[in-house]
């Protein structure tokens, strides 16, 4: 069957969504969506049901018209997921997946009992069992986190040891956490893995994150990363072991700390398309967009090496900007050759909100890292009255 007659269920319509899409086109790929009205890929997706990520009723309607179904985001109604894959609806990557990566205990349960490397942990039901859990784990400092609905770092907290002893303090999180031993000094890494149906495994090259010294937040992605081939190799075999142990079908991200000694520690997976990934459209001669759709239609994997090195910068809503927006610097950033500019559709921009991002390839890894900070020094942001 020839591409253009698949129809592709996309549950999420947000910027992954939309650069799924964007990668179908030369395939005439149909793609119908289920989000909210303004969602980032309405002007794209050839029909658009309009609801909510949590109704069964939409979820429903989006599987009678498609062939298939992925999604874009892990915060979904999954219970529905099941019964339509219990119905025959064929759901990538499956909601078994989805079920274990939607809850950060289960998760770790999963890498604990499937010998993947990760940092110890302790899971708590609520606040009473902190003071006892934590004293199982090594170091000053943990990473607490609920178990469910955290994303982009809300719901993480960095919490010294010796604050959550003081009778004093206050607990923020309330909800059944994981309790995680703190990584020192880690750098973040990120590998994206695809595997198909029949098995067929293919990471893409690793991507280092460098994070802002003052702000602490990431600033820059790179790839490939500046670690030895010994890591480099490491991390991968890690990341393909963690999908093959999952058994997992589609893109999925694997993010890991790497800390000083060498040692490497999964953090988390995410089941779909990822941040640490969008410089493979341009950087890679399959991205992980257009690996996803030849997942999802049965087709072969395509190559994911590396064409040059690449930089990615993400534009996130400034501080001062709450509302109708504008972008400046623009001109001066397409003066530069080997840019590339997405935006995401976004009419209104919020603090720290994914508003787009920018892509830099060069030949080698100084000429990029001196092109990226030339883009992000020329990237502003400015509100304006509409
Ligand atoms: P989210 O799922 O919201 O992205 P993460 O689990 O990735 O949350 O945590 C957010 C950030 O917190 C990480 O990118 C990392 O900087 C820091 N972090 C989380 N867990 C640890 C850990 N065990 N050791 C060191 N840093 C951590």
């Amino acid at each position: 069957m020839l591409p253009s007659n698949i129809k592709i269920g996309i549950i999420g319509g947000g910027q992954l969504g939309k650069m799924l899409i964007e990668a179908g086109k030369p395939w005439n790929i149909h793609y119908n969506i289920l989000d909210a009205e303004n969602a980032p890929a309405k002007d794209i997706a050839n029909q658009h049901i309009i609801g909510s990520l949590y109704d069964a009723e939409k979820i429903r309607e989006l599987a009678s018209i498609s062939d298939v179904l992925t999604y874009e985001i892990e915060h979904i109604n999954i219970d529905v997921l099941f019964e339509l894959e219990k119905e025959g609806k064929k759901i990538i990557p499956s909601p078994s997946i989805l079920h274990i990566i939607q809850d950060k205990g289960l998760q770790k349960q999963f890498f604990k009992n499937n010998d993947i490397p990760s940092a110890s942990f302790e899971l708590v039901e609520n606040t009473s069992e902190w003071r006892e859990k934590i004293k199982h784990l090594k170091g000053n400092k943990i990473a607490a986190k609920l178990r469910k609905g955290g994303y982009d770092g809300k719901g993480v907290e960095l919490i010294k040891i010796e604050q959550i002893q003081n009778p004093d303090y206050k607990f923020l999180m309330t909800e059944p956490c994981v309790l995680e031993e703190f990584v020192e000094n880690a750098i973040e890494l990120s590998v994206i893995v695809s595997r198909d149906a029949k098995g067929n495994i293919k990471s893409f090259p690793l991507v280092e994150m460098e994070f802002n010294p003052i702000s602490n937040l990431v600033e820059y992605l790179f790839s490939p990363a500046e670690v030895s081939k010994d890591v480099e190799i490491k991390c991968e075999n890690i990341a393909k072991d963690c999908i093959e142990k999952l058994n997992g079908v589609g893109i999925f991200a694997v993010e890991m700390f790497l800390n000083t000694q060498g040692e490497v520690f999964v953090n988390e997976i995410a089941p779909r398309p990822h941040n640490s990934g969008h410089h493979t459209i341009e950087a890679c001669y399959t991205s992980q967009y257009e690996q996803l759709n030849r997942i999802l239609l049965g087709m072969p994997l395509g190559s994911t090496e590396l064409i040059q090195p690449a930089a990615m910068i993400n534009i996130l809503g400034a501080e001062n900007v709450d509302g109708y927006y504008e972008l400046t610097g623009l001109n001066e950033i397409l003066n530069i050759a080997g840019v590339y500019v997405h935006l995401y559709n976004k009419n209104t921009s919020k603090p720290m909100r994914k508003m787009g991002h920018i892509t830099i390839l060069a030949k080698t890894a100084i000429a990029l890292k001196e092109k990226a900070k030339l883009v992000k020094n020329a990237l502003g942001m400015k509100l304006i009255n509409k």
